[in-house]
C-alpha cells in the first residue's frame, strides 16, 4: 500500500510499504477514507533526525473497517469509523474515568509501534475500545467536522475542560491554528462570555470571530499580557486555553490568568519546565490539561456536529490527494494552509 513516510526533517515522501493488515485479535484494518495534517505533526517535519525506516505519519482519520480480528465485537467490516489520535481498550480504570490517553494498553498513532493514517489503510489496535462508528454515510456533507472529532476539536474541548469554561466566564485562547479555533468553538459551547483570541493570522482570525471569539490581541509578549488585562478590566481572564505549546506561549497564557483561574494546555510542550511558577502560585492560578482523551467526548460532541451546531471541519482549507501530502507539509509549515484534510 502507499503511505506518508517522514525520514527527517523536511523529509516526507510517499512510499510503497507492506499493507497494513489485523495481527493481534483485537486488531481492526481500517481503509483511510479521509486523514489529515497535524500541527503535532509540524514538530518533527522541523526537527526529527534522518531515521533510514522512517516513521508512517498520521493520527487523524475516518475510515471504513475492512476486516476484523477475532476477539473484535463492537465494530465490524463495512462500518464507517472514527479513529482517535490515541487508541485504548475503552475498559481500564482511566478509560472508566474517562481518560483513555492514559490507557494501560494504549498507544499512539505514528509511531515507531504503530504506524499512522496518513496511508491507505491504518491498523487500529484494541479497536473495540478506540473505533467511534458513525451514524452517517461514508460521503455525508458532514465529514470534515466528523473529522475533527479524531483530534483539534477533541483537544480544543479538552483545553477549555481543563480550563474550567462554563457559562458567563472570561475565556483567552493562545493560539490561532486549528486546535485554537477549536477551542474558541468549545469555548462558546460551553457558555463563555468573552473569547479572546490571541493570534495575528488574518484569515483565521476572522473565522475564530465566525466561531464565536468577541476580541482579538495581535500582540505578543508584555504587550498581549496588557492587552488582555485592559480587555478584562484589569482581572486577566477566568480560563485561558494553551494552545501552541511553545515556553512563549505558556508564559503568556499563565500570566493573563485571572488570580483563581485555570490554563489548559494541550499545546504539545517543547519545553522542560512551565514557565512562571511564582506568578501561578501567588495568582493561585492552575495549570492543566494534557494529551486530550478524544474518544471520551465523541459521545458528547457528536450531536452537535449531526445537528450543525459547531462546524469545526471548517478549519480545512485544502484537501490533498496522498501524492500532495508533502506540499500539505511545507504549505502548513510555512503557515500558507491552516490544516490539510487528506484523501488517500
Ligand atoms: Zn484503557
Amino acid at each position: 500500500m502507499r503511505a506518508t513516510v517522514m525520514f527527517g526533517a523536511g523529509d516526507v515522501r510517499i512510499e510503497t510499504v507492506p499493507d497494513a493488515r489485523v495481527i493481534e485479535p483485537t486488531d481492526a484494518l481500517v481503509a483511510v477514507s479521509r486523514a489529515c495534517v497535524c500541527g503535532s505533526d509540524l514538530w518533527p517535519y522541523k526537527s526529527m533526525e534522518h531515521s533510514d525506516t522512517g516513521l508512517i505519519m498520521g493520527h487523524e482519520a475516518i475510515g471504513v473497517v475492512e476486516s476484523v480480528g477475532a476477539d473484535v465485537r463492537t465494530v465490524k467490516a463495512g462500518d464507517l469509523v472514527v479513529m482517535p489520535f490515541a487508541y485504548s481498550d475503552g475498559a481500564c480504570a482511566f478509560c472508566r474515568e474517562g481518560l483513555h490517553t492514559s490507557c494501560f494498553h494504549g498507544g499512539f498513532f505514528g509511531t515507531a509501534e504503530v504506524a499512522g493514517a496518513q496511508a491507505e489503510a491504518v491498523r487500529v489496535p484494541q479497536a473495540d475500545g478506540t473505533l467511534f462508528v458513525l451514524p452517517v454515510g461514508k460521503d455525508d456533507a458532514l465529514t470534515a467536522s466528523l473529522l475533527t472529532l479524531s483530534d483539534v476539536m477533541g483537544t480544543g474541548h479538552h483545553a477549555a475542560v481543563a480550563a474550567r469554561v462554563s457559562p458567563g466566564k472570561t475565556v483567552a485562547v493562545v493560539g490561532d491554528g486549528a486546535v485554537g479555533l477549536c477551542g474558541v468553538i468549545a469555548a462558546r459551547r460551553l457558555g463563555a462570555e468573552q473569547i479572546i483570541i490571541l493570534g495575528r493570522h488574518a484569515d483565521r482570525i476572522s473565522l475564530a470571530r465566525e466561531f464565536g471569539a468577541t476580541d482579538v490581541v495581535s500582540e505578543r509578549g508584555d504587550e498581549a499580557v496588557e492587552r488582555v488585562r485592559e480587555l478584562t478590566g484589569g482581572f486577566g481572564a477566568h480560563s485561558v486555553l494553551e494552545c501552541v505549546g511553545t515556553e512563549q506561549a505558556t508564559l503568556t497564557a499563565i500570566s493573563i490568568a485571572r488570580p483563581g483561574g485555570a490554563v489548559g494546555r494541550v499545546g504539545v510542550p517543547h519545553y522542560e519546565t512551565i514557565p512562571a511558577s511564582e506568578p501561578a502560585f501567588y495568582n493561585n492560578v492552575t495549570v492543566g490539561g494534557g494529551p486530550a482523551p478524544v474518544r471520551a467526548y465523541i459521545e458528547e460532541l457528536l450531536p452537535d456536529v449531526l445537528e450543525g451546531r459547531i462546524k469545526p471541519g471548517r478549519v480545512f482549507d485544502r484537501v490533498v490527494g496522498l501524492d500532495g501530502v508533502p506540499d500539505g507539509y511545507r504549505a502548513m509549515n510555512e503557515r500558507e494552509a491552516l490544516k490539510v484534510m487528506v484523501e488517500p
